[in-house]
């Protein structure tokens, strides 16, 4: 007998542990990436490009750049509406999220946490609006899980600085007006405001990705990069510094993994409805069903955890470990039910016409960024058993 479908998330009935506000909020952003980027999302990706400047306009409109940080334009809105909002924005593509994530939680977040008063009023507002892009340049070609041993170097003369090095693997890196560069001084590492338009400084893009192709990833050249010394971030000493940042990000990748994940899913239950095999819609076989039933389950159970752990990010509680929690089991969640709800649409799962294997080779990307699965393992480890086992 057949009876009205639920949706995977509706079945769980999180929408009663979101208060009203941030729903309110979550329903914005979800309208603006169905109407406004949803369509164009298969092009950008097969063309391997974004359109970020009109994007962080847009974007900026919305409220959503820095949406979470107090002040300086930014809207000041709870942990959870931000992490809702990411989800929102990866259920449309992982790039549009990673855009939003690097500018609010990594770029303008270091400057928001780490920077000077003359820093914040030049950066922060314009930023908020979407008029200026951010960038955080912290990996190097040879440092990536082990970001303490860079070899970019800032260097003291006179009341300059001069930064020489290589940062790679950066998003936003060609289309950034300001990036927060991290480097090794005589002292410790510090975190440094650059323009981009400093001579020294260039952002050749990395072409040829099977993954996150709708988002702009660079590498940062900097040669002799002469800064005066109110670049440097104040606040901001040792490695301490960059990783307040990657925890912001990574909080948002806990929900945005699933986002991805969602999408995926409700293509495939609506795939499975309309597809006929052997006189039958794919939906009503039982193997097909339990794939279902077991990818709705992880999906609620992440969400469920994302929604846990924004209550602790609000409440001011929430520990890196527990964003490695998170970030771990969401990212690879989503990933599994990518792949799994891509054997649903067989062939046509590996399409351009169905967001399946866009977002699964996207996530490829988060698994790796922001901490590798190995990285979170090992937090996570060090957590539970106070052993430090990083090498
Ligand atoms: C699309 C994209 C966008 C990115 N954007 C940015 C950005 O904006 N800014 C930025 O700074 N970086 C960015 N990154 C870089 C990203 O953070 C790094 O790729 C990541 O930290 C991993 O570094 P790596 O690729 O050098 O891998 P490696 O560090 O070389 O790791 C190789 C393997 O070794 C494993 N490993 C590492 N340590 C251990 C250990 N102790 N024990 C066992 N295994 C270990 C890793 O988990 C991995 O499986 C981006 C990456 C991608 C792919």
């Amino acid at each position: 007998m057949a009876s009205t479908p639920q949706s995977p998330l509706g079945l769980f009935g999180t929408d009663a542990l979101i208060d009203e506000d941030d729903r309110a909020i979550r329903d914005v952003v979800r309208t603006y990436v169905e109407e406004k980027v949803k369509p164009q999302l298969a092009d950008w990706y097969e063309a391997g490009t974004i359109p970020a400047r009109e994007l962080a306009r847009e974007l900026g409109s919305l409220g959503v750049l820095g949406m979470h940080l107090e002040g300086y334009g930014c809207a000041g809105t709870s942990a959870t509406a931000y992490g809702l909002a990411c989800m929102e924005l990866e259920a449309g593509d992982s790039g549009l999220r990673s855009l939003v994530s690097v500018q609010g939680s990594l770029a303008m977040f270091a400057i928001w946490k780490h920077g000077s008063e003359e820093q914040k009023q030049e950066w922060l507002p314009r930023m908020a609006a979407g008029e200026a892009i951010g960038c955080f340049g912290l990996t190097e070609p040879d440092f990536g899980s082990d970001p303490g041993g860079m070899r970019t170097r800032a260097v003291r003369d006179g009341d300059d600085w001069v930064l020489s090095g290589n940062k790679m693997w950066i998003t936003n890196g060609a289309v950034a007006d300001v990036a927060v560069v991290w480097a090794q001084t005589d002292d410790r590492i510090r975190g440094f405001v650059v323009p981009t338009d400093t001579p020294g400084f260039s952002a050749p893009e990395i072409k040829k990705k099977m993954s996150l192709r709708a988002s702009v990833t660079a590498e940062l050249v900097l040669e002799d990069v002469r800064l005066p010394s109110s670049a440097m971030l104040p606040e901001a000493a040792g490695l301490s510094g960059p990783l307040s940042c990657l925890n912001e990000a990574r909080y948002g990748i806990v929900f945005g993994a699933l986002g991805a994940a969602r999408d995926c899913l409700e293509t495939a239950i609506a795939y499975a409805g309309d597809r006929l095999i052997f006189d039958k819609p794919l939906a009503a076989y039982q193997l097909t069903q339990a794939k279902l039933a077991d990818m709705s389950l992880e999906l609620g159970k992440g969400m469920l955890l994302a929604l846990h752990l924004g209550r602790l990010k609000d409440q001011g509680t929430l520990a890196p470990q527990q964003v490695s929690l998170g970030k771990l089991n969401n990212v690879r969640e989503a990933i599994a039910i990518a792949r799994e709800c891509r054997t649903i649409l067989a062939a046509a799962g590996i399409t351009l016409e169905y967001p399946i294997m866009r977002h699964a080779n996207n996530l490829e990307s988060v698994l790796t960024y922001e901490g590798t699965s190995e990285v979170h393992q090992l937090v996570i480890g060090q957590a539970l058993t106070g052993q430090a086992a990083f090498r």
